[in-house]
């Protein structure tokens, strides 16, 4: 549908864009004014005009190696000639344990055994119900409570929605959410931390309020927190310091089970494989999808903890856990995977947001004086840039800026008048600039 007063653009008119719902778009919005790429090679995607288009975001946050990978594309291209599709349950093929393998030997310590799945919206729900069923599985059953954050994301499945906390996406399925969860509040904290660089100072405390809910509860009831411990969708919110080993302490201290929400900041965002590695605490089930297979094909792994596993192996005979989907361990899915894990471990990927953090948070925050600009937050190769609201209403500021970035040339992402960058991790200095650039233009042309 066009709306009748806003001629269509030219791209528009040449392509028939009114059957495809577009996810998570303002539809009528985006087709009055589409943003199309055709391809895309290296740090750069290409649009339908032919404009060479700065990616800012890893795409979603998933292609960390770039696009236009050779390896990934030949390996999907030959795993599709000698077997398209096993069935996955009853039966197998030999790379799912394979991956299995190689994704253990990366995991934080003990976290070795894979399930996998197709999203993070489906790595979400099945460690959550993974939760569940250990806990009866050891004779807790009575432990059916969930605990998620404000502002926390974990996809748009019931599971993941209801132990999300943004409430836009809540809202208008509030009313058949999963009963019996509770969330922490979240840790975004702009009055007392505002231009940290790395994890923030204050706010460590803000963990303390799971110990409220216990108290409130009853540790008996509860099976598992479920945090990102860098939330991305919510705008790069950062645990502060000590938080997420305040939040480990207390859930091992009452036999609740850690669950971290790794989709955005596995394989390599901030440094190491996974951000347990990186502030040095394991949970006991990681779930992750995005960058596992650079973006190419859809996948997503669920890293659990051994003796989480072990438990369900000493239950009768049979099937152990009735849970899993057509697609799990797909052979093209598998195969881009331990393609992009090649790439990620022969190119020391996940090494070079460590070796770039100064750099990228110096021109990050180099930011800080201009017009609106109210927070700057940054660690590994993530970052964002939040503006003050426009008096005429919140997130129109940061979606002006995100449509300019595009126009002039760079791909960012924006939720609310937050503008968050993940750059493919094969960035350099001098695009780093340039990419900074673009954004600080927007950003005075706003003003
Ligand atoms: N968890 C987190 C932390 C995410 O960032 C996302 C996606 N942005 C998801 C889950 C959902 O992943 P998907 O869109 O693949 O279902």
């Amino acid at each position: 549908m066009n709306r009748e007063n806003t001629p269509p653009s030219p791209v528009a008119s040449a392509r028939n864009l009114d059957d495809y719902w577009m996810p998570f778009t303002a539809n009528r919005q985006f087709k009055a004014r589409p943003r199309l790429v055709e391809s895309a090679e290296g740090l750069y995607y290409r649009s339908v005009d032919g404009r060479q288009i700065l990616d800012g975001c890893s795409g979603l946050w998933c292609c960390n190696a770039g696009h236009g990978r050779r390896e990934i594309s030949e390996a999907v291209a030959r795993q599709i000639r000698e077997l398209d599709y096993a069935p996955s349950f009853q039966m197998g093929h030999p790379l799912p344990f394979e991956l299995a393998e190689r994704l253990g030997a990366i995991a934080p310590p003990g976290l070795n055994k894979l399930f996998f799945t197709n999203s993070g919206s489906e790595s979400a729900d099945t460690a959550l119900k993974i939760a569940l069923a250990y806990q009866r599985a050891i004779g807790q059953g009575t432990r059916t409570r969930l605990i998620g954050r404000e502002l926390g994301y974990h996809g748009v499945g019931f599971g993941g929605l209801s132990v999300g906390g943004m409430g836009g996406n809540r809202k208008a399925f509030s009313a058949n959410l999963l009963p019996g969860v509770d969330h922490l509040p979240h840790t975004l904290d702009i009055a007392r931390n505002a231009f940290s660089r790395g994890l923030p100072e204050f706010g460590v405390e803000k963990a303390d309020e799971l110990e409220r809910l216990v108290a409130l509860h009853g540790a008996e009831n509860i099976a598992a927190v479920i945090v990102e411990p860098m939330s991305g969708s919510a705008g790069v919110v950062l645990p502060p310091l000590g938080y997420l080993q305040r939040l480990r302490e207390i859930t091992r201290k009452h036999g609740i089970l850690l669950i971290f929400d790794e989709v955005i900041t596995g394989f390599g965002r901030i440094g190491e494989a996974f951000a347990a590695q990186r502030w040095g605490v394991t949970p006991d089930i990681l779930t992750s999808a995005k960058g596992l297979t650079n973006g190419a094909v859809p996948m997503g792994a669920v890293f659990v903890h051994q003796d989480i596993f072990e438990a369900f192996m000493q239950g009768p005979d049979g099937i152990e856990l009735f849970h899993g989907y057509t697609y799990s361990g797909h052979p093209l899915a598998c195969a881009a995977a331990l393609a992009a894990l090649d790439i990620y471990q022969g190119e020391n990927l996940f090494q070079r947001a460590i070796e770039l953090e100064d750099y990228w948070c110096d021109a990050l925050l180099s930011l800080r004086d201009l017009p609106h600009v109210v927070d700057i937050r940054c660690v590994g190769l993530v970052g964002a840039v939040q503006l003050a609201p426009d008096p005429a209403g919140a997130g129109l500021r940061g979606y002006r800026v995100f449509e300019q970035c595009f126009h002039d040339g760079a791909m960012l992402r924006c939720t609310g008048d937050t503008l968050a960058l993940a750059p493919p991790l094969i960035i350099d200095k001098a695009e780093i600039d340039r990419l900074l650039e673009i954004l600080a233009g927007a950003i005075r042309k706003m003003a």
